[in-house]
This record gives structure tokens, sequence and C-alpha cells, in this order.
């Protein structure tokens, strides 16, 4: 019997639940010490098809900083972390950039894409480059 203990992250109470795959129930999950139906949602996705968005920077050219941060615009598979980051790793983007500006279309088929979550302004010249 698949069986997981786990604390719902939700909203801030935390409430330990245990979730047990059955046959019984509508949703094939049986969750208990959930307080209300939003940790029994959140329990049997854990279960079924975990996801999370991801945080993350990128490379970035000319930039006042050298990352970039971004964000997935939606939670994408648990599963799907390390092959997410890999491609993620691999781009470069070139300031100026404007918050919101997608980095990544429809990451690895997903449907979710890739955004920046702070604009970056070009990095200031020194007076001598300025010059020549
Ligand atoms: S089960 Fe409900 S009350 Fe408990 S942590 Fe989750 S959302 Fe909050």
């Amino acid at each position: 019997m698949e069986k997981k203990e786990m604390i719902c992250i939700v909203c801030p109470v935390g409430c330990h639940m245990e979730v047990v795959r059955d046959g019984k129930s509508k949703d094939g999950y049986e969750v208990s010490g959930n307080q209300c139906l939003r940790g029994k949602v959140y329990g049997v996705k854990e279960m079924s098809n975990p996801t999370r968005v991801l945080t993350t920077t990128v490379k970035i050219r000319e930039g006042k900083l050298p990352r970039l941060p971004v964000t997935t615009k939606g939670a994408i598979p648990k599963g799907m972390m390390m092959e997410a980051m890999k491609t993620i790793n691999q781009v470069e983007v070139k300031a100026p950039v404007k918050v919101g500006r997608v980095i990544i279309k429809n990451l690895l088929n997903t449907g979710v894409d890739v955004v920046a979550t702070r604009s970056m302004e070009e990095e200031a010249r020194s007076q001598s480059q300025k010059v020549s």
C-alpha cells in the first residue's frame, strides 16, 4: 500500500497529513490530518503528480549583475527539475531586460514559460570607455 506522510504547504498552519492510496475513494487516495479541503487537494496532487514552481537565475551579458533572476510562470512536474535546470543553465541573455520578459518559451514542452522576475539595466560603462 502506497503511503506518505507530508506537511501541507498551502497555508502557514502546516498540517501534518498522511496520504494513502486506496481503491475506494473517488480520487484514489485517503487523506487524513488535513484541516481543510485544500490540504486534501494538495496531498492527492503530491502523490499523483507533484509539481513545483522553479525559481533560479540565468547568465546575462552586459548587465549590472552577472545573473538575472527568473521563474517558471507556473508549476512544472517535480521529476523534470533536473532537466529543466540543464536547459535554463544553457541560456544567456543580453541586457537590458524588462521584468516579465519571456526567457524560455514552453520549457521542455510543459506549456510553461520561464520569465524574468526583475528588470536589468545595462552595466554602466566607466568614463574611459565612454570617451573612446
Ligand atoms: S490542510 Fe488546510 S489548514 Fe492545513 S495547512 Fe493545508 S491549507 Fe492550511
